[in-house]
């Protein structure tokens, strides 16, 4: 069942996403309130990530965009207390392998927030990937159980 995730610390775009992912969303939120963070959605469940689908004969980079197809990851962007948004841009200096990453950068509500992510063994932050993207996050079930992802994937695209 695809739906919407609701919470106080959730604006912008509706948070649409799979019911396999309420409970990392749940604790994404507490995270959040942990860090004194609030979060402005711009993407979750979005079949339009279809086109990167191997069935589609395109590019694919499941890293990222896998989790989208099947409503288990979210694009957007961190709002400290200060009322700042934290762009993509300004997340670089924490991610490994951007050119500016900065092992020195301030360990903020944000820092402290990407930390906590990391340590759940729930979620992931795509400023980790390689290919790093500051502004997603995702279950990995991708990854994590392939199976699964397929047969959520059929459910929701049978004519695919
Ligand atoms: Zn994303």
């Amino acid at each position: 069942m695809i739906y919407e995730f609701k919470h106080q610390l959730l604006i912008g775009k509706p948070c649409i996403i799979h019911e396999g992912f309420t409970s990392a969303m749940t604790l994404f939120c507490k995270l959040l309130a942990l860090n004194d963070l609030k979060y402005h959605n711009n993407c979750s469940y979005d079949p339009n990530h279809l086109s990167l689908t191997p069935a589609e004969g395109a590019i694919v980079k499941p890293a990222s965009h896998g989790d989208h197809l099947i409503g288990h990851a979210t694009d957007g962007n961190l709002i400290d207390k200060t009322g700042k948004t934290w762009t993509s841009e300004m997340l670089h200096p924490y991610c490994q392998h951007s050119k500016q990453y900065d092992i020195n950068a301030e360990k903020n509500d944000v820092y402290q927030f990407l930390k906590s992510i990391r340590s759940s063994n729930v979620l992931r932050w795509g400023g980790d990937f390689v290919d790093f993207d500051p502004v997603h996050f995702d279950d990995a079930l991708y990854q994590m159980n392939p199976a699964r992802w397929q047969q959520i994937y059929n459910e929701l695209f049978p004519e695919k």
